[in-house]
């Protein structure tokens, strides 16, 4: 059976021109280990993007497998309206006590875009609900991300995925995001006082009356090409959000779980937002689950008589699913005592160190940025100038078709090569990946 071309018959994936798939046919994964994937012909791929981002501790975790096969035998799913289970309380109190300060209501859902529509719908009803109707619009950063859905995608701002559907999203206020890299005010990240907050201050002054929620994805915008910027950052947005009561939303749901070094990225500003949302690493990578999180403060803004007609009422089929339940307390049973951060903070020095390395001299490295174990390369025509290579040209997925053939997943974002592997990467797989990496580039782009 030629699984490849049986699977052009059927399927559509998702994010590609299937075009593309003439010539790079879709590679059938029979099974996971760890941070490999093997294929059918036997071919191993170090998993260095996680698979998407979302595999936490490696593929079929033996812990987390079991708590699954285990919840299988009890319960596999019940309705979440009235009912209840032991998974998604032990959870939520478990997670309560993580969590940044005063984010104690969980409201469950069962993806990432779907987690940012509920939380904006969140925002908007509660100020509808304390007399504050005329803020009924939403700011966001420009190059955004926050899942594809209609209302995520109005919040989002990669033109790769938002631009054509414009006619149908809704109008949101776009401030102009931090850009370390090609800092317009010429200070880098370890010399600057986030003078690019200004910009967020024009946007409050002209709408923030009218504003219900800003979004933001904190301190890295993984979609725009992993670009970091610094926590201070944070903290002005928290400021002109409590002096015009708009609402902070976090979409944590890349950056949480560690990926940025801490459990949740706004711990490194110290400061908390009025919901988060989470979802990748939730569940390790292993059940599609998504939630908000809010303060007793939104919360309270709903809780009335029925009549009132204050209740929220959204819902998704698999709000709170067992098993996705099971996952994520298998995940905490895991991290809970912060051994593997902690190692992964370690290894995260060593790893940005051999990147350095390896890349910084080859005259198209144009910048190396990391936070946790994430590390990004922007590929460039010109060093100096900074100017971007022709992205008609499609170097990074030059690369990358390059690499797979040498059994690392890179899958750059245009032409930013990243490594976003699970947090139980060793170092041996480090200098793996990095040698594979170099080698790509160095036949698609000679030194
Ligand atoms: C992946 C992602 C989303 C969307 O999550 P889905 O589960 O893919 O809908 C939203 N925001 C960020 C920052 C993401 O990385």
């Amino acid at each position: 059976m030629n699984w490849a071309e049986k699977d052009l018959e059927y399927i559509w994936h998702p994010c590609s021109q299937m075009k593309d798939y003439e010539e790079l046919k879709p590679i059938v994964i029979d099974h996971g280990e760890g941070v490999y994937l093997y294929d059918t012909e036997g071919n191993r791929y170090v998993d260095v993007i996680s698979s998407w981002w979302c595999n936490l501790l490696g593929h079929c975790n033996t812990h987390i497998s079991e708590a699954l096969k285990k919840q299988t035998e009890q319960l596999e799913h019940v309705i979440f309206a009235n009912f209840t289970h032991k998974q998604a309380i032990r959870l939520c109190e478990r997670l309560s006590k993580i969590l940044p300060e005063g984010l104690c209501k969980f409201n469950f859902t069962d993806n990432g875009s779907s987690a940012i529509e509920a939380a904006m719908k969140v925002s908007f009803q509660y100020h509808e609900q304390t007399g504050n109707p005329q803020k009924t619009r939403f700011m966001a950063l420009t190059e955004a991300y926050h899942g594809e859905t209609i209302g995520a995608l109005s919040v989002g701002d990669c033109d790769l995925y938002t631009k054509l559907y414009k006619p149908i999203l809704m109008d949101v206020i776009k401030i102009e995001a931090p850009d370390c890299y090609r800092c317009p005010y010429g200070k880098c990240r370890e010399n600057c006082n986030c003078e690019c907050a200004e910009k967020a201050v024009q946007a409050f002054t002209q709408y923030g009356n009218e504003t219900c929620a800003l979004l933001v994805e904190p301190l890295l915008q993984g979609s725009a090409g992993m670009k970091i910027y610094p926590p201070l950052y944070l903290k002005r947005l928290r400021q002109l959000c409590d002096q015009y009561n708009v609402h902070l939303i976090a979409d944590e749901i890349a950056t949480g779980y560690g990926r940025t070094g801490k459990m949740f990225a706004f711990e490194h500003a110290g400061v908390s937002p009025d919901i988060m949302c989470l979802s990748k690493g939730l569940t390790g990578g292993y059940m599609p689950m998504a939630l908000f999180v809010t303060t007793q403060k939104i919360y309270d803004a709903f809780y009335d008589d029925y009549s009132t007609g204050k209740a929220f009422m959204h819902s998704h089929t698999y709000s709170g699913n067992p098993l996705a339940c099971s996952c994520a307390n298998a995940v905490l049973d895991l991290m809970e005592d912060g051994k593997i951060l902690q190692r992964a903070q370690e290894n995260a020095i060593y790893f940005n160190n051999i990147i350095k390395e390896k890349f910084l001299s080859h005259p198209n490295v144009g910048e190396i940025r990391s936070i946790g174990l994430i590390n990004a390369i922007e590929l460039v025509k010109n060093k100096d100038t900074k100017e971007p290579l022709d992205s008609s040209l499609r170097t990074g997925y030059q690369i990358y078709k390059k690499a797979l053939k040498k059994g690392v997943i890179l899958r750059p974002l245009s032409d930013i090569i990243y490594f976003n592997p699970p947090l139980i990467f060793e170092r041996k797989d480090m200098d793996f990946v990095t040698d594979i990496a170099l080698e790509c580039l160095n036949e698609i782009l000679p030194n």
